[in-house]
């Protein structure tokens, strides 16, 4: 019963905040993401007050029961900022302690695989060095500490197809904020392993309830590249001017994947050239979709560039 109340609680929520219309862009909007300028290299921070455990114990909103915020499908999975403010006051601030994650039951074999051989690849990953960026939201180039920030975000991984064709991976603070989806897409992806592992370590930033989650903002009409170009998602190909695939902090989902693969390219001492190469080119697309001037700038500084 209590379950069913707390459904439908989320239910009427989600049903109002599909009628605000305020995007990631508006300055109130982007509220503690844009003002809070932390990315912690540790565990996430605990907050005293909430009580994520007995959300916990109630286990996560089914995904079915929430309205989502629809899916244009340009590129990764979007959430409102409501949504996140949301999900803030329905699960609290998260704080897992204890190791590991689960996969369901549903997780086909084949994508359980896949993911587990991807964060082992991680696991790999030797270096030393890093930007002061890197350093502050993930530590060393390490694999170990890679494996142990994904590990200290995400609780579980489950299998949804996250609102649209194109999808590989999201999280969905709304129904669990430290529940990762995979999509049957996340096998048959025709981008390298290290874009892949992009994807995933942008999703497990969205589990950071107490920074909104991350989330996106809004991409500027029109959006053109240097050479007066489209501004195209590397993922879908699809045009980005207007879709909430933007970031205007190197600390948000878009800005701390492009600085870990920056990192890799420049840093990795057991990487393949291939997968430095890959990472480099990855990182180059994605900092692109960092369209606050300051927020560039800040990143081409740390990157040497
Ligand atoms: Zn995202």
């Amino acid at each position: 019963m209590l379950r069913a109340l707390h459904a439908a609680a989320i239910l009427s929520f989600a049903v109002v905040a599909l009628s605000v219309t305020a995007r990631a862009s508006d300055p109130q909007a982007l509220g503690d993401a844009a003002a809070v300028f932390d990315g912690g290299g540790g565990a996430p921070m605990r907050d005293a007050v909430a009580d994520f455990s007995s959300a916990r114990k109630m286990g996560a909103v089914p995904v079915a029961a929430v309205r989502r915020t629809k899916q244009s499908g340009a590129d990764l999975f979007y959430f409102s900022p409501q949504e996140a403010a949301q999900a803030k006051k329905t699960f609290g601030i998260m704080s897992k302690t204890a190791k590991g994650f689960t996969f369901d039951s549903d997780v086909p074999a084949d994508i359980k695989k896949q993911m587990l051989a991807d964060l082992d690849f991680m696991k790999t990953i030797q270096g030393g060095s890093a930007t002061a960026l890197h350093k502050k939201i993930f530590g060393a180039v390490d694999g170990s500490g890679y494996y142990g920030w994904f590990d200290s975000r995400v609780t579980a991984i489950g299998l949804d197809d996250c609102g649209s064709a194109n999808a590989v991976a999201c999280v969905m603070p709304f129904s669990d904020p430290s529940k990762m989806w995979l999509t049957n897409n996340f096998i048959k992806f025709s981008h390298p392993q290290v874009a892949r592992m992009m994807v995933v370590y942008h999703e497990a930033r969205h589990t950071e309830s107490q920074h909104g989650n991350w989330s996106h903002a809004t991409c500027p009409t029109p959006f053109r590249d240097d050479q007066g170009k489209d501004m195209k998602s590397i993922w879908t190909g699809a045009k980005l001017a207007g879709e909430p695939a933007c970031d205007v902090t190197p600390l948000g989902s878009y800005g701390s994947s492009t600085i870990l693969l920056k990192n890799v390219q420049k840093y990795c001492s057991n990487c393949t050239d291939k997968v430095k190469m890959d990472a480099g080119l990855y990182a180059d697309d994605q900092l692109g979709r960092v369209i606050d001037k300051d927020a560039k700038r800040q990143m081409q500084q740390d990157f040497g560039q």
